[in-house]
């Protein structure tokens, strides 16, 4: 009797390993990034999924592409295979529809400190009018005039965010505190947004920005130089500085008024840009260009994923050249003495 009692007993504790055995969970989970933004804490398979996966609705009718036909007169790849876009590049129907149903968010950060408010209105009109139209977006205003802001008409799901920040009475430590202010509110809307834009206040858009653009690490092409040889390139060249650019090293110059990408990839660039100003501000050295000199510094060591052509970021000055089908984004016509807090 009392060792049939045991025999079951045993049965039961072997039956209890077997259980527990077959319902173990053996794989490893720790290969799946783990980091503490909201969206991250979705399964690696769905980030890669929101993020890579381009899906275009059924039965979409637009024009064939091709492989053998198209832009002839510029150069549409970088040799690290970064697109370059250009107008006729692209199908921004295609795109727009394949981002739609991705429910994306875009911030667009703009300084407006000082005299610089006077900008505001026209770009925020334009913004509406050709940023990221039909797209959820939040446009973060950085002033110190608060009261200021112009109240302009945005359609749903569009909205424009004020911050306040200290006035200053040297342009180049507003320029210079940008990237922080990028990091800092990169860090508060990781959770509700997805890419960010980082543009100039005196600049307005003429035509269409939108999903195009989107990308990992975004840089824009600099329309004063990209016909030139990169020794003529305004890069920090001096040794001691963190921009420091080699003479014979670098791609392209990029613009320091438009950039973006991925919330992490340009927090990421923003926060190094601010550790190395900061670094070199206490030895006593600025460079050339302020954070447009790191950025190109950054930009020749983290390649970006995709570049965009100068119809990005023209100039009002700049007679328009032949490559440049569309100006999309230009910097105004303004006098430095006039608006600046010092020369
Ligand atoms: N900025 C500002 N107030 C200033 C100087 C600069 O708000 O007194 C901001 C503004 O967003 C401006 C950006 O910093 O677009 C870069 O400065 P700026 O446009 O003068 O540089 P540039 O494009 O002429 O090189
Ligand atoms: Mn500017």
């Amino acid at each position: 009797m009392f060792n049939i009692r045991v025999l079951i007993l045993l049965l039961v504790l072997l039956l209890g390993i077997l259980f527990v055995y077959l319902h173990h969970e053996w794989r490893p989970t720790s290969f799946i990034p783990q980091t503490n933004t909201h969206r991250d804490r979705l399964s690696a398979e769905v980030t890669v999924n929101q993020i890579f996966h381009l899906v275009a609705p059924d039965h979409l009718k637009y024009k064939q592409p091709s492989i053998v036909h198209g832009r002839t007169d510029v150069v549409t790849l970088a040799p690290w295979l970064a697109p370059v876009i250009w107008e006729g590049t692209f199908n921004p129907v295609l795109l727009d529809s394949i981002y739609q149903s991705k429910n994306i968010t875009v911030a667009a950060t703009v300084f407006a400190v000082g005299k610089y408010i006077r900008f505001l209105k026209k770009f925020l009109e334009t913004a509406e009018r050709f940023f990221f139209v039909g797209f959820r977006v939040n446009i973060y205003v950085f002033t110190d005039r608060p009261k200021e802001v112009p109240r302009v008409q945005m359609s749903a799901g569009r909205k424009v965010v004020v911050h306040s920040v200290p006035s200053s009475d040297r342009w180049q430590e507003i320029s210079a505190r940008r990237m922080e202010l990028i990091q800092n509110l990169i860090e508060e809307v990781q959770n509700s947004t997805d890419y960010i834009f980082c543009l100039d206040v005196d600049s307005e858009f003429h035509g269409r920005w939108g999903s195009e653009s989107l990308g990992g690490l975004v840089a824009v092409i600099h329309p004063g130089y990209y016909r030139d040889d990169r020794g003529r390139f305004p890069y920090e060249r001096r040794p001691a500085s963190r921009a420091y650019v080699a003479d014979g090293e670098g791609d392209f110059y990029y613009c320091g008024g438009a950039f973006g990408g991925l919330l992490q990839e340009v927090h990421l660039l923003a926060k190094t840009c601010h550790l190395n100003f900061k670094a070199d501000a206490e030895e006593g050295i600025e460079a050339a260009w302020q954070e447009e000199s790191h950025l190109n510094r950054y930009m020749w060591i983290n390649k970006p994923s995709k570049i965009l052509s100068p119809e990005y970021l023209w100039q009002d000055f700049k007679p328009r050249n032949p490559e440049i089908h569309i100006i999309r984004f230009s910097g105004v016509v303004k006098n430095y003495a006039d608006i600046r807090p010092n020369v």
